[in-house]
């Protein structure tokens, strides 16, 4: 068997972090919804549909809890956004993802 180098090692981080999430986003509240916007102005209302938001992440490996603009609020309740208005979902994606560490 082959040993690890550095290279292989440091190449092998992002697949580790990735799946290091994996739990965690399990750990999600099976229904919960963070799609209400009837608190939410026009312009907010807008700004969600102008980048996409949705509830579940239509990009594989690029949901919210691993974006660097969400602030969680535990796996049983919605997090908010430094860019979306609304709640937002540890599982929901949009336009505006950006890797944590980017
Ligand atoms: S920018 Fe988009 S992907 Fe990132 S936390 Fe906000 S809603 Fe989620």
């Amino acid at each position: 068997m082959e040993p690890i180098n550095r290279r292989r090692f440091l190449q092998f981080l992002p697949a580790a972090a990735a799946i290091a999430a994996i739990p965690a986003l399990a750990a999600c509240k099976k229904d919960l919804s963070c799609a209400d916007e009837s608190a939410l102005t026009a312009d907010q209302k807008a700004t969600r549909k102008g980048v996409q938001y949705v509830d579940t992440t239509m990009t594989p490996g690029k949901p919210c809890s691993g974006c660097k603009w969400f602030k969680t609020a535990g796996a049983e309740a919605c997090g908010t956004c430094e860019k979306v208005p609304g709640p937002i979902h540890p599982n929901g994606g949009c336009l505006a993802f950006v890797a944590t560490g980017s």
